[in-house]
């Protein structure tokens, strides 16, 4: 493979894996809170960052290239709202869609076939990736943060499976 997009994947990993990191944070803010639908929400999602990492992993593993983790900057740790968490989520997804649609131009223009395709699974995910926090956003904008409508948000978010 290119030695450049073997570095770009490599940094794609470490930017999952801190992706996760960021969910786990925010995860530990609304255990903070005793919001546990929050929470289980996040966990399941700093779970599915682990997984983004592994698919890149493993790729870069049958193609015989060498992996190479890079260092994992230290999360957020303090939020204002539940809703300031889910707009920064958002927000971090969006940076991870424009990094990803990176990955695909390189390899597109590298004619790296096995890496476009894979590249297709990821883009198709940050659909979703960015579909689910503008989804819970979007019914926030119907509560007050200090109401018992938040409780019946928490309770929704306990259902994702
Ligand atoms: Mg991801």
């Amino acid at each position: 493979m290119d030695k450049k997009l073997v570095k770009a994947i490599n940094d794609q990993i470490t930017k999952e894996l801190f992706s996760g990191y960021l969910y786990l944070s925010m995860a530990a803010y609304f255990e903070d809170r005793n919001l546990s639908g929050c929470s289980h929400w996040m966990k399941f999602q700093a779970k599915e960052e682990l997984e983004h990492a592994m698919k890149f992993f493993g790729f870069l593993c049958d193609r015989g290239e060498k992996v190479e983790l890079g260092a994992i900057d230290k999360p957020a740790s303090t939020f204002k709202s539940i809703k300031d968490v889910f707009e920064q989520t958002l927000e971090h997804e969006k940076t991870v869609t424009a990094s990803i649609n990176n990955l695909y131009s390189m390899a597109t223009k590298l004619e790296d076939n096995p890496s476009v395709v894979l590249l297709q699974w990821y883009i198709n995910e940050q659909v979703e990736e960015e579909k689910n926090p503008t989804e819970i956003l979007a019914k926030m904008q119907y509560i007050k943060e200090d109401s018992s409508a938040v409780i019946l948000l928490d309770k929704e978010l306990a259902k994702r499976a």
